[in-house]
């Protein structure tokens, strides 16, 4: 039985001559078809070997062949819905850019540009100029830099300066990021000495400056992005490191992290560090990333001291690290918008999102809600709740932005299987699973109809 119907299967040439695969083959090189159609024929055969399968008809074989070649020949980054609630979300992505970022993205590709190129003397130039004008008038700083993104930066910075020396660190500062961002690996690949000072929960200022020697070449003092010590704490500000960095000749290094260049209290959003809060107090150099709460693309900038973000641009690793054209004019483009306060809300989605009145989240939830109780039928129960949004991307660690969620339960499926149905739609809708509910929050969402799956 088995055999006979091993016997019937078509050859590769047979499946391939077929008329269901003729234009397929016409749109795509023969090779390819030919492939496709051998990974159908092994399937098919696999399942009769194994007697998982008792049958085959030809159309199945061509509809195999077909999805086979379309998912060799399709486009493999797929849109996805945030509806998660956590606005600057790494696995997806981070940042969604604004028109204006995304229009001189298709600018500078499709044009030759003076990305590095001096159009006054005609002579070679400094791709940093780009946006170095503007990173200085919105940090303060006397100098800017621009990498693939901050883990880079701090890599480079403490390359640069700290080399075969002694970095200086606070044992409540040694902190991982999501994929395997991890402090002291960062500062051993630097090919610097990690001098870790104080403990988990309390650093005084005699613990850097008694931890300072002749090998000492930096004090390293890390944004603790992703979580919070609280409790029977103590940390030495930025501003009284700066003065024992001062005091004893030793630069004084902060990363930010998320690193905003705005107040976002001015918004309505709690306040997290500003960029030129740390120049202003001191820090020789500030790191921070361009996809995070900056809203831009994915960048790593680090601003300070003129002669030292010299160095930095004279090492050779900022050759192996630096931003292409298309990451210089999206992020030249973000802090444009900057510089214009009045429309930033509006034009930038990150700080929109960030910032959106509660009564605008509510208001799309109730048109998402009418939306879903006429897409999905039966057994369904659909209510709108209070939610809270977290910002992500190691900002705002601990603190939730009230939110508006539509909470969506099924008599028979669960919240992990609702989760999975509306992650396979297409484009998948990325809600949430929490206390046996499936959430879909509204914070990140513009249009209620993008969280209405097509298929039910
Ligand atoms: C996010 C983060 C980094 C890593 O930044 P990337 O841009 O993701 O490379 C480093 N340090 C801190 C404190 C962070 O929050």
């Amino acid at each position: 039985m088995k055999n006979e119907l091993l016997r019937e299967l078509p050859s590769v040439d047979e499946l391939t001559r077929d008329e269901g695969l003729k234009e397929a083959a016409s749109l795509h090189s023969a090779a390819l078809v030919t492939e496709a159609a051998r990974a159908a024929l092994r399937e098919v055969r696999a399942g009769i070997t194994s007697g998982k399968r008792s049958a085959f008809s030809k159309d199945e074989l061509i509809a195999l062949t077909l999805s086979r070649i379309a998912s060799m020949t399709g486009p493999s980054v797929k849109k996805i819905i945030n509806a998660s609630g956590t606005v600057i979300h790494t696995n997806i992505g981070r940042a969604v850019l604004s028109k204006d970022a995304v229009d001189a993205i298709v600018f500078a590709a499709s044009n030759n540009t003076n990305l590095e190129f001096d159009l006054v003397s005609g002579e070679r130039g400094d791709r940093d100029s780009l946006v170095e004008e503007k990173l200085k008038r919105l940090t303060g700083a006397e100098a800017a830099t621009v990498v693939n993104n901050n883990a880079a930066a701090v890599l480079l910075t403490l390359n640069t300066l700290a080399e075969g020396k002694e970095v200086i660190i606070s044992r409540g500062e040694l902190i991982e990021i999501g994929g395997s961002f991890r402090l002291p690996e960062i500062i051993k690949k630097s090919g610097c000495v990690l001098k870790e000072v104080g403990t988990t929960n309390r650093t005084h200022p005699g613990d850097y400056s008694k931890a300072i020697n002749n090998n000492t070449a930096l004090i390293l003092k890390a944004h603790t992005s992703n979580y919070r010590v609280v409790g029977f704490t103590a940390e030495v500000g930025l501003k009284e490191l700066a003065e024992i960095g001062k005091e004893y000749g030793v630069p004084v290094v902060e990363d930010l992290g998320s690193g905003s260049l705005v107040d976002l209290s001015e918004y309505g959003v709690p306040k997290e560090p500003i960029v030129a809060d740390s120049v202003a107090n001191g820090a020789d150099i500030v790191t921070f990333s361009g996809d995070k709460l900056l809203g831009g693309p994915q960048a790593g900038i680090a601003v300070g001291k003129k002669a030292l973000v010299e160095k930095l641009k004279k090492n050779h690793l900022k050759r192996a690290l630096r931003a292409d054209k298309l990451t210089l004019s999206a992020l030249e483009a973000t802090l444009r918008l900057y510089l214009n306060r009045d429309t930033l809300v509006e034009r930038l989605p990150t700080l929109r999102h960030l910032s959106r009145p509660l009564s605008e989240i509510e208001d799309t939830a109730v048109k998402a809600v009418r939306l879903l109780e006429a897409a999905l039928g039966k057994g369904y129960v659909i209510m709108i709740e209070d939610g809270e949004s977290v910002a992500g991307g190691g900002s705002l660690p601990g603190q939730g932005l009230p939110t508006k969620v539509i909470s969506i339960t099924h008599i028979e499926l669960g919240p992990h299987e609702i989760f999975r149905n509306f992650l396979n739609n297409d484009p998948a809708i990325l809600g949430r699973v929490n206390r046996d509910r499936f959430l879909l929050d509204m914070r990140t969402v513009d249009d209620p109809s993008s969280v209405v799956p097509s298929g039910c």
